[in-house]
């Protein structure tokens, strides 16, 4: 596999056939004692290494080997897919999911998250660490049992370029981040509030690509998800993240899970790219939930068509009990 650039857009796609190991059908390879043979990534003191395990990708997107050896093909831009792709098995038990977890599992589970950024982080050639995790078969799980991917790239991923180059230039224009003021906006107005805790906030964002799309934000301005502010509790976000998961598991099922942190700005030069980031970039997490009656017609992929109005996704979110 490779990445090539599109020279319009500058987004990078990855080519080529996926390398497939195979893999015994019918049979939970996160189960414990199923893969024995797995390096482990993270170790985590116990309780946690009871619990969390983070291991190499079956068939990685991306290789932990070599340099990018980013070339010319022409006019063109290509290079090797190197990078990390891991999975972080959130639990021993099989049965178990995200949102059912007690607040201590949900608090040890974005533990291994934040030690896996911060390792790779570490590593000068990875520009950006993605988090996600895809509920459910309709969101593209390859296994029911409880986990997440972690994938280290040597580019900036679409999405979260678009959202950088935003955040930066508005406090080009107002020395404010964008996010902060978004927050500012939402406490005041409550209106697409969804829940709280401590110093966290789940909100139906103002311009919701699909029903019942909610974000999850730290209150005080910080753009590293991995490095909380000394007297953030992370135990309350898992609190939050555990109740929001539990009210949309009472409306949909499947999601998409992402969390947005800042890039790798080690390897930056700063006089070049993310010169304010720490100032104007916010982490947050956004649940995307799947839609499964939504047509892929052309006209969606160019334009979002979101039929239900956020503020009506967020009262609904609220009703909605998030008992266990
Ligand atoms: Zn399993
Ligand atoms: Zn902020
Ligand atoms: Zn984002």
């Amino acid at each position: 596999m490779e990445l090539r650039s599109d020279p319009i857009t500058r987004s990078w796609v990855l080519v080529g056939d996926q390398e497939q190991n195979p893999m015994p059908p019918n049979d939970c390879l996160l189960c414990p004692g199923r893969a024995p043979e797995l390096r482990m990534l993270l170790e985590l003191p116990n309780p946690a290494a009871a619990q969390v395990r983070v291991i190499p990708h079956f068939h990685a997107l991306y290789r932990i080997e070599g340099n990018a050896e980013r070339r010319p093909d022409g006019i063109y831009d290509c290079m090797r897919s190197v990078g990390a792709h891991e999975i972080v098995i959130e639990s021993r038990d099989h049965g178990q999911s995200l949102g059912l977890m007690s607040d201590d599992q949900i608090e040890r589970v974005l533990q291994a998250y934040a030690l896996r950024i911060l390792d790779l982080k570490g590593d000068r050639r990875f520009k950006y660490i993605t988090v996600f995790r895809n509920n459910g078969l309709l969101a593209g799980a390859e296994w029911d049992h409880p986990y997440s991917e972690i994938v280290a790239t040597t580019f900036i991923p679409r999405r979260i370029h678009y959202e950088l180059r935003s955040a930066r230039e508005w406090y080009a224009q107002r020395e404010r981040c964008v996010f902060c003021d978004i927050l500012r906006q939402e406490l005041k107005q409550a209106r697409r509030i969804v829940d709280m805790e401590g110093d966290y906030l789940a909100f139906c964002p103002y311009a919701s690509r699909v029903p019942f799309e909610l974000w999850v934000m730290s209150r005080a301005h910080n753009p590293a998800f991995e490095k909380p502010h000394h007297d953030a509790k992370r135990y309350h976000l898992a609190v939050l993240l555990g109740r929001v998961l539990r009210r949309l598991q009472r409306i949909s099922q499947p999601y998409h899970f992402v969390l947005h942190t800042s890039p790798n700005i080690i390897r930056q030069d700063p006089a070049l790219d993310w010169l304010t980031v720490e100032e104007d970039f916010h982490w947050h997490i956004e649940i995307l939930p799947i839609v499964a009656q939504q047509r892929k017609s052309y006209s969606i992929k160019e334009v979002y068509f979101n039929p239900l109005l956020p503020e009506q996704a967020a009262e609904r979110l609220r009703q909605a009990k998030p008992a266990l």
